[in-house]
Protein backbone atom coordinates (compact mmCIF):
# COMPACT_ATOMS: atom_id res chain seq x y z
CA UNK A 1 0.00 0.00 0.00
CA UNK A 2 1.43 3.37 -1.03
CA UNK A 3 0.73 6.07 1.34
CA UNK A 4 1.06 9.04 -1.14
CA UNK A 5 4.13 10.81 -2.23
CA UNK A 6 5.79 14.69 -1.89
CA UNK A 7 6.23 17.54 -4.16
CA UNK A 8 9.60 16.63 -4.67
CA UNK A 9 8.87 12.84 -5.76
CA UNK A 10 9.82 11.02 -2.19
CA UNK A 11 8.51 8.64 -0.67
CA UNK A 12 7.55 9.09 3.48
CA UNK A 13 8.97 5.75 5.14
CA UNK A 14 10.09 3.61 2.08
CA UNK A 15 13.13 2.96 0.62
CA UNK A 16 14.11 3.52 -3.04
CA UNK A 17 14.13 -0.27 -3.83
CA UNK A 18 11.01 -0.48 -2.14
CA UNK A 19 9.37 2.08 -4.32
CA UNK A 20 10.92 0.64 -6.98
CA UNK A 21 9.46 -2.60 -6.54
CA UNK A 22 6.14 -1.27 -6.01
CA UNK A 23 5.88 0.51 -9.23
CA UNK A 24 6.95 -2.74 -10.77
CA UNK A 25 4.32 -4.27 -8.98
CA UNK A 26 1.20 -1.85 -9.90
CA UNK A 27 2.38 -1.61 -13.17
CA UNK A 28 2.67 -6.14 -13.07
CA UNK A 29 -1.09 -5.07 -11.92
CA UNK A 30 -2.15 -2.45 -14.16
CA UNK A 31 -0.80 -4.76 -17.29
CA UNK A 32 -2.93 -7.63 -15.25
CA UNK A 33 -5.70 -5.79 -15.50
CA UNK A 34 -5.75 -4.40 -18.96
CA UNK A 35 -4.96 -7.80 -20.36
CA UNK A 36 -8.15 -9.25 -17.64
CA UNK A 37 -10.23 -6.55 -19.65
CA UNK A 38 -9.22 -7.65 -22.78
CA UNK A 39 -10.29 -11.41 -21.88
CA UNK A 40 -13.37 -10.28 -20.27
CA UNK A 41 -14.03 -7.76 -23.63
CA UNK A 42 -13.17 -11.38 -25.58
CA UNK A 43 -15.28 -13.54 -23.54
CA UNK A 44 -17.98 -10.65 -23.62
CA UNK A 45 -17.67 -11.11 -27.57
CA UNK A 46 -17.63 -14.83 -27.22
CA UNK A 47 -20.62 -15.03 -24.71
CA UNK A 48 -22.58 -12.54 -27.33
CA UNK A 49 -21.71 -14.86 -30.59
CA UNK A 50 -22.56 -17.90 -28.45
CA UNK A 51 -26.29 -16.33 -27.13
CA UNK A 52 -26.69 -15.33 -30.95
CA UNK A 53 -25.87 -18.75 -31.75
CA UNK A 54 -27.98 -20.52 -29.09
CA UNK A 55 -31.10 -18.66 -30.72
CA UNK A 56 -30.20 -19.31 -34.42
CA UNK A 57 -30.08 -23.13 -32.76
CA UNK A 58 -33.32 -22.72 -30.90
CA UNK A 59 -35.22 -20.81 -33.66
CA UNK A 60 -33.67 -24.09 -35.47
CA UNK A 61 -35.24 -26.88 -32.95
CA UNK A 62 -38.23 -25.14 -32.93
CA UNK A 63 -38.59 -24.40 -36.73
CA UNK A 64 -37.59 -28.16 -37.34
CA UNK A 65 -40.57 -29.53 -34.07
CA UNK A 66 -42.70 -27.68 -36.25
CA UNK A 67 -42.04 -29.02 -39.18
CA UNK A 68 -42.06 -32.61 -37.45
CA UNK A 69 -45.74 -31.90 -35.30
CA UNK A 70 -46.91 -30.65 -38.82
CA UNK A 71 -45.57 -33.52 -40.52
CA UNK A 72 -47.25 -36.03 -37.82
CA UNK A 73 -50.59 -34.12 -38.07
CA UNK A 74 -50.91 -34.41 -42.42
CA UNK A 75 -50.04 -38.05 -41.20
CA UNK A 76 -52.73 -38.36 -39.09
CA UNK A 77 -55.08 -36.29 -41.57
CA UNK A 78 -53.91 -38.50 -44.63
CA UNK A 79 -54.26 -41.51 -42.36
CA UNK A 80 -58.17 -40.65 -41.46
CA UNK A 81 -58.64 -39.57 -45.18
CA UNK A 82 -57.38 -42.91 -45.86
CA UNK A 83 -59.14 -44.64 -43.46
CA UNK A 84 -62.47 -43.36 -43.63
CA UNK A 85 -62.48 -43.16 -47.69
CA UNK A 86 -66.27 -44.51 -49.14
CA UNK A 87 -64.06 -46.45 -51.81
CA UNK A 88 -62.11 -49.33 -50.80
CA UNK A 89 -58.47 -48.81 -51.01
CA UNK A 90 -55.24 -50.30 -50.52
CA UNK A 91 -51.32 -50.29 -50.76
CA UNK A 92 -49.63 -52.75 -52.02
CA UNK A 93 -45.65 -53.51 -52.28
CA UNK A 94 -43.87 -54.65 -55.23
CA UNK A 95 -43.97 -58.10 -54.23
CA UNK A 96 -47.81 -58.09 -53.70
CA UNK A 97 -48.16 -57.93 -50.00
CA UNK A 98 -50.40 -55.66 -48.41
CA UNK A 99 -48.93 -52.71 -46.55
CA UNK A 100 -52.24 -51.51 -45.43
CA UNK A 101 -56.04 -51.30 -46.30
CA UNK A 102 -58.94 -49.09 -45.35
CA UNK A 103 -62.43 -49.89 -43.38
CA UNK A 104 -63.80 -50.01 -47.07
CA UNK A 105 -61.52 -52.55 -48.16
CA UNK A 106 -61.89 -54.39 -45.29
CA UNK A 107 -65.48 -55.04 -45.88
CA UNK A 108 -64.95 -55.19 -49.83
CA UNK A 109 -62.95 -58.00 -48.46
CA UNK A 110 -64.56 -59.55 -45.49
CA UNK A 111 -61.82 -59.46 -43.47
CA UNK A 112 -60.22 -57.71 -40.62
CA UNK A 113 -57.03 -55.83 -41.10
CA UNK A 114 -54.97 -58.75 -39.78
CA UNK A 115 -55.99 -61.59 -42.04
CA UNK A 116 -55.23 -58.79 -44.83
CA UNK A 117 -52.18 -56.91 -44.23
CA UNK A 118 -48.90 -58.85 -45.25
CA UNK A 119 -50.56 -60.92 -47.18
CA UNK A 120 -50.59 -60.88 -51.26
CA UNK A 121 -53.27 -59.50 -52.68
CA UNK A 122 -53.58 -62.09 -54.95
CA UNK A 123 -54.86 -64.43 -52.46
CA UNK A 124 -57.09 -61.74 -51.16
CA UNK A 125 -59.13 -60.92 -54.54
CA UNK A 126 -60.97 -63.21 -56.37
CA UNK A 127 -59.44 -63.24 -59.85
CA UNK A 128 -61.61 -60.57 -61.55
CA UNK A 129 -60.68 -57.89 -59.44
CA UNK A 130 -57.02 -58.84 -59.92
CA UNK A 131 -56.53 -60.69 -62.79
CA UNK A 132 -57.79 -58.68 -65.23
CA UNK A 133 -55.29 -58.35 -68.08
CA UNK A 134 -55.26 -54.61 -68.03
CA UNK A 135 -54.98 -54.88 -63.81
CA UNK A 136 -51.80 -53.14 -62.53
CA UNK A 137 -51.65 -54.93 -59.70
CA UNK A 138 -50.20 -58.27 -61.92
CA UNK A 139 -47.41 -55.83 -62.71
CA UNK A 140 -47.03 -54.11 -59.58
CA UNK A 141 -44.05 -52.00 -60.98
CA UNK A 142 -43.56 -48.22 -59.57
CA UNK A 143 -42.71 -47.28 -63.13
CA UNK A 144 -45.93 -47.85 -64.57
CA UNK A 145 -48.29 -44.72 -64.74
CA UNK A 146 -51.89 -44.46 -62.83
CA UNK A 147 -54.11 -46.45 -64.71
CA UNK A 148 -58.16 -46.74 -64.82
CA UNK A 149 -60.26 -49.29 -66.16
CA UNK A 150 -63.77 -51.18 -65.22
CA UNK A 151 -64.22 -54.63 -64.01
CA UNK A 152 -66.92 -56.43 -62.62
CA UNK A 153 -67.75 -59.44 -60.48
CA UNK A 154 -70.53 -61.49 -59.85
CA UNK A 155 -71.51 -61.73 -56.25
CA UNK A 156 -72.73 -65.17 -54.25
CA UNK A 157 -75.98 -63.92 -55.06
CA UNK A 158 -75.36 -63.95 -58.43
CA UNK A 159 -75.62 -59.90 -58.73
CA UNK A 160 -72.99 -58.33 -60.92
CA UNK A 161 -70.39 -56.04 -58.66
CA UNK A 162 -69.04 -52.91 -60.77
CA UNK A 163 -65.92 -50.98 -59.80
CA UNK A 164 -63.63 -48.61 -61.26
CA UNK A 165 -60.56 -49.66 -60.19
CA UNK A 166 -57.62 -46.59 -60.17
CA UNK A 167 -54.18 -47.29 -59.45
CA UNK A 168 -51.15 -45.30 -58.75
CA UNK A 169 -47.78 -45.92 -58.40
CA UNK A 170 -45.66 -44.83 -54.74
CA UNK A 171 -43.23 -45.43 -52.80
CA UNK A 172 -44.11 -47.33 -49.47
CA UNK A 173 -42.61 -45.87 -46.25
CA UNK A 174 -40.55 -48.63 -45.53
CA UNK A 175 -39.19 -47.25 -49.22
CA UNK A 176 -39.68 -49.93 -51.56
CA UNK A 177 -42.08 -49.36 -54.33
CA UNK A 178 -45.12 -50.03 -54.45
CA UNK A 179 -49.23 -49.32 -55.39
CA UNK A 180 -52.30 -47.72 -54.59
CA UNK A 181 -55.55 -48.79 -55.72
CA UNK A 182 -58.61 -47.46 -55.57
CA UNK A 183 -62.36 -49.32 -56.36
CA UNK A 184 -64.64 -47.48 -56.41
CA UNK A 185 -68.37 -49.06 -56.71
CA UNK A 186 -70.66 -48.27 -59.43
CA UNK A 187 -72.65 -51.02 -58.86
CA UNK A 188 -75.85 -48.59 -58.58
CA UNK A 189 -74.81 -46.44 -61.05
CA UNK A 190 -74.45 -49.57 -63.77
CA UNK A 191 -77.80 -50.04 -62.89
CA UNK A 192 -79.48 -47.21 -63.00
CA UNK A 193 -77.84 -46.95 -66.51
CA UNK A 194 -79.25 -50.14 -67.45
CA UNK A 195 -82.55 -48.98 -66.34
CA UNK A 196 -82.74 -45.75 -68.04
CA UNK A 197 -81.27 -47.76 -71.25
CA UNK A 198 -84.27 -50.08 -70.65
CA UNK A 199 -86.74 -47.22 -70.11
CA UNK A 200 -85.78 -45.65 -73.50
CA UNK A 201 -86.16 -48.16 -75.45
CA UNK A 202 -90.01 -49.03 -73.77
CA UNK A 203 -90.18 -45.12 -74.57
CA UNK A 204 -89.09 -45.48 -77.97
CA UNK A 205 -91.25 -48.66 -78.40
CA UNK A 206 -94.18 -46.41 -77.08
CA UNK A 207 -93.96 -43.55 -79.31
CA UNK A 208 -94.39 -45.70 -82.02
CA UNK A 209 -97.61 -47.25 -80.62
CA UNK A 210 -101.35 -46.29 -80.61
CA UNK A 211 -102.15 -47.05 -77.04
CA UNK A 212 -105.52 -47.45 -77.69
CA UNK A 213 -105.20 -50.34 -80.25
CA UNK A 214 -101.63 -51.15 -79.81
CA UNK A 215 -101.08 -50.74 -83.29
CA UNK A 216 -97.78 -48.93 -84.66
CA UNK A 217 -99.30 -45.52 -84.85
CA UNK A 218 -98.61 -42.67 -87.44
CA UNK A 219 -94.91 -41.71 -87.05
CA UNK A 220 -94.38 -45.30 -87.10
CA UNK A 221 -96.18 -45.77 -90.46
CA UNK A 222 -94.36 -42.18 -91.72
CA UNK A 223 -90.69 -43.49 -90.71
CA UNK A 224 -91.73 -46.74 -92.32
CA UNK A 225 -93.04 -45.71 -95.77
CA UNK A 226 -89.93 -43.35 -96.07
CA UNK A 227 -87.76 -46.47 -95.72
CA UNK A 228 -89.28 -48.65 -97.99
CA UNK A 229 -90.13 -45.98 -100.39
CA UNK A 230 -86.91 -45.69 -101.00
CA UNK A 231 -85.58 -49.48 -100.76
CA UNK A 232 -88.60 -50.57 -103.63
CA UNK A 233 -87.27 -47.74 -105.65
CA UNK A 234 -83.87 -49.11 -105.44
CA UNK A 235 -85.02 -52.86 -106.00
CA UNK A 236 -88.02 -51.30 -108.73
CA UNK A 237 -90.73 -53.36 -106.69
CA UNK A 238 -94.79 -51.85 -106.22
CA UNK A 239 -95.25 -50.16 -103.03
CA UNK A 240 -99.13 -51.26 -101.87
CA UNK A 241 -101.59 -48.96 -99.75
CA UNK A 242 -104.45 -50.10 -98.46
CA UNK A 243 -106.31 -47.11 -96.53
CA UNK A 244 -109.62 -48.53 -94.26
CA UNK A 245 -112.11 -46.39 -92.58
CA UNK A 246 -115.06 -47.80 -90.90
CA UNK A 247 -118.46 -46.73 -91.98
CA UNK A 248 -120.04 -44.88 -90.26
CA UNK A 249 -118.24 -44.50 -87.34
CA UNK A 250 -119.77 -41.12 -86.31
CA UNK A 251 -123.25 -42.98 -85.23
CA UNK A 252 -121.62 -45.42 -83.51
CA UNK A 253 -120.43 -43.32 -80.88
CA UNK A 254 -123.66 -41.88 -81.05
CA UNK A 255 -125.51 -44.89 -80.89
CA UNK A 256 -123.29 -47.20 -78.27
CA UNK A 257 -121.36 -44.00 -76.23
CA UNK A 258 -117.56 -43.41 -76.77
CA UNK A 259 -116.45 -46.66 -74.59
CA UNK A 260 -118.11 -48.68 -77.18
CA UNK A 261 -116.43 -47.28 -79.60
CA UNK A 262 -112.96 -47.13 -78.20
CA UNK A 263 -113.54 -50.53 -77.96
CA UNK A 264 -114.87 -51.52 -81.44
CA UNK A 265 -111.73 -49.79 -82.52
CA UNK A 266 -109.25 -52.52 -80.30
CA UNK A 267 -111.43 -55.08 -82.16
CA UNK A 268 -110.99 -53.92 -85.40
CA UNK A 269 -107.33 -53.00 -85.39
CA UNK A 270 -106.54 -56.55 -83.38
CA UNK A 271 -108.50 -57.93 -86.83
CA UNK A 272 -106.83 -55.72 -88.96
CA UNK A 273 -103.23 -56.61 -87.13
CA UNK A 274 -104.06 -60.37 -87.74
CA UNK A 275 -104.29 -59.75 -91.72
CA UNK A 276 -100.69 -58.36 -92.01
CA UNK A 277 -99.16 -61.97 -92.08
CA UNK A 278 -96.63 -61.70 -94.64
CA UNK A 279 -93.07 -60.42 -93.12
CA UNK A 280 -92.77 -56.73 -94.00
CA UNK A 281 -96.65 -55.66 -94.13
CA UNK A 282 -97.60 -53.28 -91.43
CA UNK A 283 -101.07 -52.21 -90.09
CA UNK A 284 -101.21 -48.90 -88.79
CA UNK A 285 -103.73 -46.86 -86.75
CA UNK A 286 -103.56 -44.17 -89.61
CA UNK A 287 -105.80 -41.34 -87.19
CA UNK A 288 -109.52 -41.52 -85.84
CA UNK A 289 -110.98 -44.60 -87.48
CA UNK A 290 -108.46 -45.12 -90.33
CA UNK A 291 -106.23 -47.59 -90.48
CA UNK A 292 -103.64 -47.87 -93.20
CA UNK A 293 -101.93 -51.05 -95.00
CA UNK A 294 -98.37 -50.95 -96.02
CA UNK A 295 -97.66 -53.89 -98.57
CA UNK A 296 -94.23 -54.26 -99.78
CA UNK A 297 -93.57 -55.70 -103.15
CA UNK A 298 -96.95 -56.54 -103.34
CA UNK A 299 -98.77 -55.65 -107.47
CA UNK A 300 -102.26 -54.37 -107.37
CA UNK A 301 -103.91 -57.28 -108.15
CA UNK A 302 -102.48 -58.68 -104.70
CA UNK A 303 -103.88 -55.75 -102.59
CA UNK A 304 -106.97 -55.72 -103.68
CA UNK A 305 -107.08 -59.52 -102.93
CA UNK A 306 -105.80 -58.37 -99.51
CA UNK A 307 -108.20 -55.66 -98.87
CA UNK A 308 -111.34 -57.46 -99.70
CA UNK A 309 -109.95 -60.20 -97.07
CA UNK A 310 -109.37 -57.39 -95.18
CA UNK A 311 -113.33 -56.06 -95.32
CA UNK A 312 -114.10 -59.69 -94.52
CA UNK A 313 -112.11 -60.13 -91.21
CA UNK A 314 -113.67 -57.31 -89.74
CA UNK A 315 -117.27 -58.39 -91.20
CA UNK A 316 -117.13 -61.80 -89.67
CA UNK A 317 -116.57 -59.92 -86.44
CA UNK A 318 -120.20 -59.32 -86.41
CA UNK A 319 -120.17 -56.42 -84.15
CA UNK A 320 -123.49 -54.82 -83.97
CA UNK A 321 -123.96 -51.78 -85.60
CA UNK A 322 -127.59 -50.95 -85.87
CA UNK A 323 -127.26 -47.40 -87.04
CA UNK A 324 -124.86 -48.19 -90.04
CA UNK A 325 -126.08 -46.69 -93.58
CA UNK A 326 -123.68 -50.01 -94.89
CA UNK A 327 -124.85 -52.71 -93.24
CA UNK A 328 -126.23 -54.35 -89.90
CA UNK A 329 -122.58 -54.77 -88.54
CA UNK A 330 -119.76 -53.20 -88.32
CA UNK A 331 -118.01 -52.62 -91.76
CA UNK A 332 -115.03 -50.96 -93.53
CA UNK A 333 -114.51 -48.98 -96.61
CA UNK A 334 -111.31 -49.83 -98.24
CA UNK A 335 -108.88 -47.52 -100.91
CA UNK A 336 -106.27 -49.81 -102.94
CA UNK A 337 -103.67 -47.80 -104.84
CA UNK A 338 -100.17 -49.37 -106.01
CA UNK A 339 -96.65 -47.76 -107.55
CA UNK A 340 -93.38 -48.39 -107.88
CA UNK A 341 -91.59 -45.96 -106.09
CA UNK A 342 -89.10 -43.51 -107.73
CA UNK A 343 -86.25 -42.01 -105.52
CA UNK A 344 -86.70 -38.59 -106.59
CA UNK A 345 -90.32 -38.12 -105.76
CA UNK A 346 -92.01 -38.71 -102.43
CA UNK A 347 -95.36 -40.76 -101.55
CA UNK A 348 -97.56 -37.96 -101.15
CA UNK A 349 -99.05 -39.35 -104.52
CA UNK A 350 -99.37 -43.00 -103.75
CA UNK A 351 -101.39 -41.52 -100.25
CA UNK A 352 -103.61 -39.40 -102.71
CA UNK A 353 -104.63 -42.42 -104.93
CA UNK A 354 -105.38 -44.46 -101.86
CA UNK A 355 -107.12 -41.46 -100.37
CA UNK A 356 -109.45 -41.36 -103.73
CA UNK A 357 -110.11 -44.80 -104.07
CA UNK A 358 -111.47 -44.91 -100.54
CA UNK A 359 -113.45 -41.93 -101.54
CA UNK A 360 -114.84 -43.71 -104.50
CA UNK A 361 -115.43 -46.75 -101.92
CA UNK A 362 -117.92 -44.21 -99.33
CA UNK A 363 -119.07 -42.87 -102.21
CA UNK A 364 -120.50 -45.80 -104.14
CA UNK A 365 -121.72 -47.28 -101.07
CA UNK A 366 -119.26 -48.30 -98.43
CA UNK A 367 -118.63 -51.68 -97.11
CA UNK A 368 -116.20 -52.27 -100.28
CA UNK A 369 -112.62 -52.21 -102.04
CA UNK A 370 -112.38 -49.59 -104.41
CA UNK A 371 -108.94 -49.59 -106.17
CA UNK A 372 -107.30 -46.23 -108.11
P1 LIG B 1 -117.94 -42.49 -92.91
O1 LIG B 1 -118.80 -43.69 -93.07
O2 LIG B 1 -118.19 -41.52 -94.05
O3 LIG B 1 -116.56 -42.82 -92.70
O4 LIG B 1 -118.52 -41.72 -91.64
P2 LIG B 1 -117.87 -41.75 -90.22
O5 LIG B 1 -118.92 -41.40 -89.23
O6 LIG B 1 -117.19 -43.05 -89.95
O7 LIG B 1 -116.77 -40.67 -90.34
P3 LIG B 1 -116.64 -39.32 -89.63
O8 LIG B 1 -115.34 -38.74 -90.09
O9 LIG B 1 -117.85 -38.47 -89.83
O10 LIG B 1 -116.53 -39.67 -88.11
C1 LIG B 1 -115.50 -40.39 -87.56
C2 LIG B 1 -115.80 -40.63 -86.14
O11 LIG B 1 -114.80 -41.44 -85.52
C3 LIG B 1 -115.90 -39.36 -85.36
C4 LIG B 1 -115.05 -39.58 -84.13
O12 LIG B 1 -115.69 -39.23 -82.95
C5 LIG B 1 -114.76 -41.06 -84.15
N1 LIG B 1 -113.47 -41.35 -83.56
C6 LIG B 1 -112.27 -41.00 -84.00
N2 LIG B 1 -111.31 -41.46 -83.16
C7 LIG B 1 -111.95 -42.13 -82.16
C8 LIG B 1 -111.50 -42.83 -81.00
O13 LIG B 1 -110.33 -42.92 -80.70
N3 LIG B 1 -112.44 -43.39 -80.20
C9 LIG B 1 -113.76 -43.29 -80.51
N4 LIG B 1 -114.64 -43.87 -79.71
N5 LIG B 1 -114.19 -42.64 -81.58
C10 LIG B 1 -113.32 -42.06 -82.42
MG1 LIG C 1 -112.72 -41.21 -91.48
MG1 LIG D 1 -115.56 -43.53 -91.16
Amino acid sequence: MTTGSGAGGSTVGLSVNQQGSHVLKIEELNERIRFLEKERSGLFDSCCELRSGYDTLMEAIGAANQKQVQAEMLSMELEQVFSSCADAMWVVREDKTVVRANDAMLALLGKSAEDVVGYRCCNLLEAPLYSDKNSPLKSAQSTIAAKEYDVSRKLPSGEQQHFIVTAAPLVTLDGTPGIVTQFKDITDRKQAEAALAKANIALARMARLDSLTQLPNRRSFDETIDQEWHRLAREEQELSLVLCDIDCFKQYNDTYGHQAGDECLRQVAKALGDCAKRAGDLACRYGGEEFIFLLPSTPLEGAIKFAERVRQAVEALSLPHGTSRAASVVTLSLGVATQVPCSDSLPDILLKAADDALYQAKDSGRNRVVAD
